[in-house]
Formats: structure tokens, C-alpha cells, sequence
């Protein structure tokens, strides 16, 4: 049996930040499982891969159950298997969210966790390209830059939105966030910079850090109220067991953490019977509290290129493999723009993910020719969803339910930034190229028909989180607020789903977040200083 200090359970955005952080001691051994392999594979290295990856083995590929609210679909939920977990196979839009919704955390019971405290661990990782600011470092392993080759429409989206009234920003990762920018995003000179680039290669090396892939966490060891290892299982092989002497981290993300603790008998225990797992400590919130940011995507023709049609094309991957440089360095969206669609929000409820190309159904929809898109993405959902065990397999897939559109303010958000994406594209700067509107499309004049097409199209932007609550107290809490979970011991969570509240943004770098101010919190050390308030003006 392998023994070691740490146990960490899976080398996504989280895990790859812990494995380097609790490594960095080199009397400290660290095992990082991951279930997935390498993360060789073009479609990661290349941006504009990335939907490629989509139900291939580089994907866990969940699905959600049939969802009421949105006419009985089942919503689709892509979750990165490889060396940098979903930062491998993300979109790289590097957004932080808003003081408010770390603010929120600390107020629903994350003590510790309000802006002031984490603004200091976004900074430790930073290394932005735009150089050193009151909101950015350099200097960190996490690479942030400006798009190298943007798409000429995104000027045109800039200035449509700002003669519509939404202000162009430099930075809505800094001091405001309302208002349309061009995304900034986790690239080193076009390529992709996963959380494994960043964090886990640079630690490779340490004879300290064991790295082992294609192993499935089944569960985990506990001996008298606490975790002692986790068992494991190689392709091929039968099961094994690796020990913590200190503690076990789960870093599996939103779907696979909750999941190991419900295998483990930790959970809701009248579910845990009903899936014949024998009950180890009842805890109701694991798998509860599911967040995800629902969209649709308004699709329109534009008579102007280049968009990222054929941007396959040979001349364009020679192009990327020469200079990284072309159309394959784009994110796909291009250009943010952050609003409120009512009057009295305390921030942005619509995030707009805009670029030149025709994205729906995740992409794998073709149209032979340039089209724009403009997908407004609710960034403050009241739904609430929940996931459980199919049954005690644990390769079996776990029932997931988002509740999506279960909310009246969700629907009124989304319906308004559908219609507010009509007005962007009926400005000057864009009426010039619109040729015509694909979808929803002109017969759908009404609200009516516009929640119609929302219920009928609506996705997830691929940010579940929740599922195992950080709060120091209440029903729902799973971890307190130093992320160890509560009646166990020598256990913590580390990823998304310790999020109270999905952040206004996307979910990456929050994660990497949690994970920088998790590697303190575990090798008890005095948690960076909170960042001094802005300078009065
Ligand atoms: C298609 C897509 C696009 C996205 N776009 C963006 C974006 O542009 N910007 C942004 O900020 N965020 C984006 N996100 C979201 C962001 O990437 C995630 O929120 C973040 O990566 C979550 O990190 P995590 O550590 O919680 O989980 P993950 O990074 O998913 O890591 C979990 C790891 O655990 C492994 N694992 C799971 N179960 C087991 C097990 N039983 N045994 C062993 N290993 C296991 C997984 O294989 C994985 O490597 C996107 C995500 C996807 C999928």
C-alpha cells in the first residue's frame, strides 16, 4: 500500500494548484490521481479546438436529467478527463466575478472569504500580460493575455453596444464590471495555458509529487471517523488504496467530489439507502446547492468575414503552428459585455458571450457561412438543482437536475438580454453586415415566443458548482469555512463545489482561487494579508 502525507483526488483547475502549492515542501509527500490520461491531444493545445472535445474520452460527457422547465430536454454537461481537468478543455475567458458575490460567500457563512481576503490569492497566481495594476500581478504561473488574433466584428460589436448605452471597459476584472469588453484569457503566445501548464509541469520534477493517471477514485478509506486513504482503480486492474497520513483532498470538481463522498456513505442518508450504500455520516447538503449559468445563443448571417467559418481550414493550422497566431486562437467568444436588464440589480444578471461564428448546440450545429453570435449567459441564477447517486457503481454516471428556468427572474433575465441582443444587432456598426436573423429568427416577434425559444434552445455555459457547500453552519453545509468537511476528519473539498453562490462571472480562475487559499489554510499558514481598500480618489 502507497503511503503519503496528501491524497489529492483529481488534476483539474483545483488539483493542479494543490499538487504544486503542497509540494513546494520538499518533506512533504504528495500523491495527485487523476482519472483521466495525458493531455496531449491537439484539441486541447489549440483554442479553438475546444468543442471538439466534446463526448470523446477527454470528456466525462454527464448529461443532466429530463428537465421540466425546459420542454423535458436533458441538458448537457461536457466536464474535462485529462491532466488540467475542464482547464484543459475550457474556453479560457478569464473573469473573476464581482466583490459582491465573494462578499455574499462570507455573508452565508464562508467567514473569511469576503473580496477583501481573496483578491490577494487571484494576484498570487497572476502573471498578466497588461503588467502590474491596483487589480493584477505578474509573476504568478497563471498566464492571462489580450486576444493575439481577434476577429475584425468584434469592433463592431464594441461599438454597437456602446451607441446602445453599454459602456466599452478596458478590464471588468477590475475596479467595475459593467459594461462590453474583449475577453482576456488563460493563453501563453496562443496556445492554450491549462491549470496543468501552469501549475503541475512546473512541479513535475519534485521526487515529493507522485503523479498517477488513469486511475478512478471508487472511494474512501475511513477508519473511526476519519479519512485515512482512498481506494482507487487502475484500466485493467483490480482495486488499491493509497494512504493519507494527513489528510485527503477531494479536488474531482462540482460532479465528481460530491459524488465520491455520497459513494463513501456521506450524504443524505435516506438516499444512501435507497442506493444500498451503507450510511458513514449523514450529511444532507452533499450534492445539493447545484449552480450552473444557463444561455441560449441568438444566431445571425453577416455579409463581412472573417468570421471563424473554415477556420479548420490547412492554410489556418499551419498558420497556428508557424506563429500562433490566426483564426484557431480564438476563444470562440471574443467580446464580453457585462448588463443589468432591470432597473434595482445590485450587478450584472446577463453576461453576453459574443463573437463571429455560428456556436449552437454546443457547437456541433454547421452553417456554411459567416454568422455572429450573441448569447446572452444568466449569471445570477436563483434555480437550484441537485445531484444523486444512479447506484452504488461508482462508473456509474450520477442523476443530475438543474431545475434551469424554474425561476420567473431567471426566465424575465434571459428573455430580456435575448431581446437586448436584437438591439445590439440592430446598431449601425452591426445593421451594416446583418444579412438576417437565424434563430430565434423573424417569426419569433413576441415575448411569448422568445421564452418559447428559450425553453426550447437553452444550454449550460459549463459551470456547475455548488454541490458541497462551504458555510461554518446550516442544513446544507458540507465543508466549514477551511474547507474541511464537517464530521469528518482529515477530509477537505477543494474545487467548485464548495461554492455558496456561483460567482457573476465564469468559474475558472474563482477555482484556482479557492485552491491557492486552500493550499494555505492546509499547511497552516497565516492566509495572505486582505488587500488594502482602494485609494480615495
Ligand atoms: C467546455 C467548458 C468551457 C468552459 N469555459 C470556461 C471559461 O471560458 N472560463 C472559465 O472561467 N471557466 C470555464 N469553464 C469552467 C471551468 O473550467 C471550471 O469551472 C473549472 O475548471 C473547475 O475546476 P475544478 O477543479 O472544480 O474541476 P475540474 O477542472 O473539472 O477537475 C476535476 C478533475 O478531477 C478528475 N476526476 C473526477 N472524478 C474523479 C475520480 N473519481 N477519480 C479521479 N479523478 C477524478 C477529473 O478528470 C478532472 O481532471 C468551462 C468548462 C468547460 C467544461
Amino acid at each position: 500500500m502507497a503511503v503519503f502525507d496528501y491524497v489529492i483526488v483529481g488534476a483539474g483547475s483545483a488539483g493542479c494548484v494543490l499538487a504544486n502549492r503542497l509540494s513546494a515542501d520538499p518533506s512533504t509527500r504528495v500523491l495527485l490521481i487523476e482519472a483521466g490520461g495525458r493531455d496531449r491531444h491537439p484539441n486541447i493545445s489549440i483554442p479553438a479546438a475546444f468543442a471538439n472535445q466534446f463526448h470523446t474520452r477527454l470528456d466525462w460527457d454527464y448529461c443532466t436529467e429530463p428537465e421540466p422547465h425546459v420542454d423535458g430536454r436533458s441538458l448537457y454537461i461536457p466536464r474535462g478527463k485529462t491532466l488540467g481537468g475542464s482547464s484543459s478543455m475550457n474556453a479560457m475567458l478569464y473573469v473573476r466575478g464581482r466583490p459582491l458575490d465573494y462578499d455574499l460567500w462570507e455573508r452565508q457563512g464562508a467567514a473569511g472569504w469576503g473580496w477583501d481576503d481573496v483578491l490577494p490569492y487571484f494576484l498570487r497566481s497572476e502573471d498578466n500580460a497588461r503588467g502590474e495594476s491596483e487589480f493584477h500581478r505578474t509573476g504568478g504561473e497563471l498566464r492571462v493575455e489580450d486576444q493575439r488574433s481577434p476577429r475584425p466584428l468584434d469592433r463592431r460589436l464594441l461599438d454597437a453596444s456602446a451607441t446602445l448605452g453599454i459602456p466599452v471597459i478596458a478590464d471588468y476584472n477590475g475596479p467595475e464590471q459593467d459594461g462590453a469588453a474583449m475577453f482576456q484569457i488563460t493563453q501563453r503566445n496562443g496556445r492554450r495555458w491549462s491549470a496543468a501548464d501552469a501549475f503541475l509541469r512546473p512541479a513535475r520534477s519534485r521526487p515529493n509529487l507522485e503523479l498517477m493517471t488513469r486511475a478512478t477514485v471508487t472511494g474512501l478509506e475511513l477508519e473511526g471517523g476519519r479519512a485515512v486513504g482512498v481506494r482507487h482503480r487502475r484500466r485493467g486492474g483490480g482495486e488499491e488504496i493509497a494512504r493519507a497520513e494527513r489528510e485527503v483532498i477531494l479536488a474531482a470538481g462540482a460532479i465528481g467530489s460530491p459524488q465520491i463522498l455520497l459513494l463513501s456513505g456521506i450524504g443524505p442518508a435516506e438516499h444512501l439507502r435507497e442506493v444500498g450504500v451503507p450510511v458513514s455520516h449523514e450529511l444532507p447538503g452533499v450534492g445539493a446547492n447545484l449552480q450552473d449559468h444557463p444561455f441560449v445563443t441568438m444566431l445571425w448571417e453577416v455579409s463581412e468575414g472573417p468570421t471563424l467559418h473554415n477556420a479548420d481550414k490547412p492554410k489556418h493550422l499551419a498558420e497556428w503552428l508557424l506563429r500562433r497566431s490566426g483564426p484557431l486562437t480564438s476563444t470562440v467568444a471574443e467580446v464580453a459585455a457585462f448588463v443589468r436588464t432591470r432597473p434595482g440589480l445590485p450587478a450584472a444578471d446577463i453576461e453576453f458571450h459574443m463573437g463571429a461564428v455560428y456556436f449552437e448546440d454546443h457547437g456541433s450545429e454547421e452553417f456554411d457561412g459567416h454568422a455572429m453570435t450573441i448569447g446572452p449567459v444568466l449569471i445570477s441564477p436563483e434555480a437550484r438543482g441537485r445531484l444523486w447517486l444512479r447506484s452504488a457503481d461508482p462508473l456509474t454516471k450520477p442523476r443530475i437536475l438543474t431545475n434551469s428556468l424554474s425561476s420567473p427572474n431567471d426566465v424575465d433575465s434571459l428573455v430580456a438580454g435575448m431581446e437586448l441582443a436584437r438591439e445590439i444587432a440592430a446598431q449601425p456598426a452591426l445593421r451594416e453586415v446583418v444579412a438576417r436573423e437565424l434563430k430565434p429568427g423573424p417569426a419569433a416577434t413576441d415575448r411569448g415566443a422568445l421564452e418559447a425559444d428559450l425553453r426550447r434552445r437553452l444550454m449550460l455555459i459549463y459551470h456547475p458548482a455548488g454541490t458541497c457547500r462551504m458555510s461554518d453552519g446550516g442544513e446544507d453545509a458540507v465543508v466549514d469555512s477551511e474547507l474541511r468537511v464537517h464530521g469528518i476528519d482529515g477530509l477537505r473539498v477543494v474545487d467548485a463545489s464548495v461554492f455558496p453562490v456561483i460567482p457573476g462571472g465564469n468559474t475558472n480562475a474563482p477555482t484556482i482561487m479557492v485552491a491557492e487559499r486552500a493550499s494555505d489554510l492546509i499547511r497552516g499558514r497565516s492566509v495572505l494579508a486582505p488587500a488594502a481598500p482602494p485609494k480615495a480618489a
